[in-house]
């Protein structure tokens, strides 16, 4: 019953609550207060069962100060005044009660009404009006404090809402590439009234190696949904993580001739498949983006693993953005080398998903340095 009444009902009931229990309490003092002045006088005029609202008891022998008719006479007076005292009292505090009662549930109403403004407004806003803020006051009130968070809030949702329809634009794009390379080479072979052997066999190549990248890329996108399996996951020792990410890498490390080198070790707990698809697209970049001869250095120690490698590097200006999903600092270069932008950004959301943080330092023309941290 009490949660279905608004926050100023609810006000106005509990000022009144309050009070009439003041004004009950100093009315009662004061008839109390009352009776001390009043009974000493009824008790002195005779009259032996002094009106006490809270009934004292007085002892002693009667006094008579005049004669019965005047007795009688003081008697009815200070009773009479003593009776209109406490029929004031009552009413005056009634009275109050009320007139307290209804401020207050006009205070409270003009209060609260910037609260039920802000309500209003925030019930206004949908998806397609995050970029818009509220109102805010100069005041620094509650309300304008709740607004002020609100619109934070709203510019935070915003940037997520935009992140995730880039990230869609973005994948439709990438997944439309291999597609449209697929569409072309089956229209060429179409076009060709007797295709030989040959054209079929360049056309299914391609065709499979497109097919090949597009399952590449599906598997990516579902990774950034993907929640962890508790029951998938078990203790991983790191040295032997890095050597089967370098032996399934050597090709393109004696291609370059890197020389790799590991140190340290240390037990993970987590998705042994998805640690490994971390690891392995930092390593992947190591490789790709060194220079021939280069070298990468694998440390593993106090929770910290370091992929050091001695490449390219990055320029200071991408350094924030490395970790967004389809950045590239050379999108061309990229997509010779197979990438498309997402593997630091999976890398990352794997390695969150673990409760791991990840950041880098690079310098141009030196090499980069990724740190990831286990806590
Ligand atoms: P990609 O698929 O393009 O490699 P990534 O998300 O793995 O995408 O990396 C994003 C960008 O960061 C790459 O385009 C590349 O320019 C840069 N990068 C990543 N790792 C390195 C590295 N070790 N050295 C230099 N540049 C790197």
């Amino acid at each position: 019953m009490w949660n279905k009444f608004t926050l100023r009902v609810k006000i106005t009931i509990l000022t009144a609550a309050t009070l009439t229990a003041m004004c009950a309490c100093l009315t009662a003092i004061s008839i109390y207060n009352t009776s001390i002045f009043y009974d000493p006088v009824l008790f002195m005029t005779g009259n032996r069962q002094p009106i006490g609202i809270i009934g004292i008891e007085h002892s002693g022998v009667p006094y008579n100060i005049g004669g019965d008719e005047n007795i009688e006479i003081i008697d009815e007076i200070f009773i009479g005044s003593r009776n209109t005292f406490i029929t004031l009292s009552i009413t005056s505090s009634a009275l109050i009660i009320l007139a307290g009662t209804a401020l207050s549930y006009i205070i409270a109403g003009s209060t609260l009404k910037p609260l039920k403004n802000l309500a209003e407004k925030i019930e206004e806003i949908d998806e397609n009006n995050l970029n818009e803020q509220i109102e805010t006051t100069s005041n620094g009130d509650e309300v304008a404090r709740l607004a002020k968070s609100f619109n934070k809030m709203l510019e935070k949702l915003g940037q997520a809402f935009e992140n995730k329809k880039l990230f869609a634009i973005n994948a439709a794009h990438e997944l439309k590439t291999p597609l449209t390379t697929m569409s072309a080479v089956i229209d060429v072979l179409y076009m060709d009234e007797k295709p030989n052997t040959q054209d079929c066999m360049e056309v299914i190549d391609e065709v499979k190696e497109n097919i090949k990248q597009l399952r590449i890329l599906v598997q990516d996108l579902l990774t950034f949904n993907y929640e962890l399996d508790d029951d998938l996951c078990e203790e991983i020792q790191l040295d032997l993580l890095f050597e089967k990410i370098i032996e399934d890498l050597s090709d393109s490390i004696n291609e370059k001739n890197i020389s790799v080198s590991i140190n340290g070790n240390m037990t993970l707990t987590g998705e042994k498949n998805l640690l490994e698809r971390a690891f392995a697209n930092i390593v992947q970049n190591a490789v790709k983006y060194n220079k021939t001869g280069g070298t990468i250095n694998v440390l593993i120690h106090d929770n910290a693993i370091i992929v050091e490698d001695s490449g390219i590097g990055l320029p200071e200006e991408s350094i924030p953005q490395i970790f967004d999903p389809f950045y590239c600092v050379d999108r061309s270069r990229s997509r010779k080398l197979g990438g498309v932008g997402l593997g630091l950004s999976i890398a990352k959301q794997i390695l969150d998903k673990h409760g791991m943080g990840i950041a880098v330092s690079s310098e141009q023309g030196k090499g980069t340095k990724f740190i990831v941290n286990s806590h």
